[in-house]
């Protein structure tokens, strides 16, 4: 089963639309495995965005990620990645489609309220910086069969 890192940006956390991001996402029928409120410190912050090091943005970025408090969960689920980045919209909110987070929540680049990996391998990746394998839960829901095309 797909997992997926889902940060709840701290603009989204100022803004009190930690309920309204996750959940959206909830309502796909992905199931949320682990979850906290969390401060990201620049080291943490530098091995989470390292593919963008060498970006203009980046300083820009670190500054803000590592601004107040995120929130970090982890969704499971078939193809968790793709359902989420679909939920999410595209980066920047003025190509984010109405009905999109990004599209009805954000208008700028730099604060565009959450982030969510975008492929299998990033996931992983990301996951293990920010969880131990110990706060990840496997239960059951009892709604499962009607969410899960199982045969
Ligand atoms: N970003 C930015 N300026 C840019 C490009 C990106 O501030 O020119 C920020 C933006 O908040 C984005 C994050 O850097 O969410 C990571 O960029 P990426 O291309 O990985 O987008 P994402 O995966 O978040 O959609």
């Amino acid at each position: 089963m797909e997992r997926t890192l889902v940060i709840v940006k701290p603009d989204a956390v100022q803004r009190g639309l930690i309920g309204e991001v996750i959940a959206r996402i909830e309502r796909t029928g992905l199931k949320l495995v682990a979850l906290k409120l969390s401060k990201i410190d620049r080291e943490t912050a530098h091995t989470h965005y390292q593919e963008h090091v060498n970006k203009p943005f980046f300083q820009g970025l670190v500054n803000f990620i590592t601004s107040g408090p995120v929130v970090l969960a982890v969704f499971e689920g078939p193809n968790a990645v793709s359902i989420v980045r679909k939920t999410m919209g595209a980066t920047n909110p003025v190509d984010s489609v109405p009905g999109s987070i990004r599209g009805d929540l954000a208008i700028s680049l730099g604060r565009n309220v959450i982030h969510g990996s975008d492929s299998p391998e990033s996931a992983e990746r990301e996951i293990s910086i920010f969880f131990s394998p110990d706060e990840i839960l496997s239960y059951e829901r009892a709604i499962d069969n009607w969410i899960l095309e199982r045969d």
